[in-house]
């Protein structure tokens, strides 16, 4: 994850940028003008991505290759549309009220919340503990204030916020919230591959998310409630997405190719799993990645409960630590997400 204070920020700006020309237009980018699949095209993502014009900037990724990297600004929200719902209120409501979960199986499609699955979540993970529900008023339990949300997603959820379907809205972020992604403008295949915290950026802006640590989230009997989109908030990342659904998803050729999710760190395109005649992609590397005359290499998602998107990264990414400037925007330490230190 790229988050930097507004003070490194400065930093980089002042260190150097080279404008992308005048307005931001969408069909005159560098990455058309280098060639196909060679880095993003910022013309993919929905209108409102980004709250400032994309720039190109010096950076340096984690391999110490000296590159120009996308700056990319966004507000931690979805372009074009409003998250959720993620909670069912009553044991009795349907799937139209909740939102999505993994399944326990790990792969495959998310599970629907519905009041039932509240009502049985004892039976469904083997552990009659569970209760989020009130017995008496038959009310699901969830964090309904800004307050329950920080109490609730955090690795060691606060006693009073166990037992509870977590979810948090966009306006309990700070005020001028932003995030910002560093994402190399042409993808340089790496030495080694990598992991890191951060997966991308869906077309919509928002963050493409590292795994969720789902051990944590369960073992203090919470559920971190997806919408139908796959994604929830949290006030450290905003809106992100852990599984592609295809909310976001956008073609970007005509010869039957799946369509594209957003791109991955290192520049990358990520593109959904199946085509849309429902054919899986494959093969694949251990990155989940594959290379073909079109594209050049790209990524292909993982199946909406494997809780990733992609298996590692092929190229280099920037890497936040190098940069001058405190911490991050919002509070978060780097890497909040996937090291675990951040629950959600
Ligand atoms: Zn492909
Ligand atoms: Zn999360």
């Amino acid at each position: 994850m790229y988050l930097l204070s507004d003070r490194s920020l400065m930093g980089i700006i002042a260190f150097s940028v080279l404008a992308l020309g005048g307005c931001y237009n969408p069909s005159d980018n560098t990455a058309e003008q280098a060639g196909l699949a060679k880095g993003l095209d910022l013309s993919m993502f929905a209108k409102g991505a980004f709250t400032q014009e994309p720039k190109i900037v010096d950076c340096e990724t984690a391999g110490g290759t000296k590159t120009t990297c996308y700056q990319l600004i966004t507000d931690g929200a979805p372009a074009g549309r409003t998250p959720g719902p993620f909670c069912p209120r009553m044991i009795t409501d349907g799937a139209d009220v909740g939102g999505t979960w993994f399944s326990k199986e790990g792969a495959g499609d998310l599970i629907d919340i519905t009041g039932e699955f509240i009502l049985k979540l004892g039976e469904y993970y083997g552990d009659d503990k569970w209760l989020v529900y009130d017995t008496q008023t038959h009310k699901v339990r969830y964090t309904a204030t800004k307050e329950a949300c920080l109490g609730a997603a955090k690795p060691d959820v606060e006693e009073a916020y166990m037992q509870n379907c977590i979810e948090c809205e966009l306006w309990y972020l700070d005020d001028g919230f932003s995030r910002t992604f560093l994402i190399p403008t042409t993808p340089i295949p790496a030495a080694k591959t990598s992991r890191v915290p951060t997966a991308g950026i869906a077309l919509d802006g928002t963050e493409l998310s590292g795994s969720a640590p789902i051990d944590a989230i369960l073992g203090a009997y919470t559920i971190a409630a997806f919408d139908d989109c796959g994604g929830h908030i949290n006030v450290h990342q905003g809106y992100h997405y852990h599984s592609s659904v295809g909310c976001t998803d956008k073609s970007n050729s005509d010869d039957g190719h799946a369509l594209l999710v957003g791109y991955a760190s290192d520049g990358y395109g990520i593109y959904a799993l199946k085509n849309p005649e429902g054919k899986e992609a494959g093969p694949l590397d251990e990155c989940r990645g594959q290379t073909d005359d079109i594209r050049g290499y790209h990524y292909h998602a993982a199946s909406p409960s494997e809780n990733m998107f992609i298996g590692c990264f092929h190229g280099e990414t920037v890497r936040p630590e190098g940069l001058p400037g405190g911490h991050p925007a919002g509070g978060a330490p780097i890497g909040a997400h996937g090291d675990k230190s951040t629950i959600r």
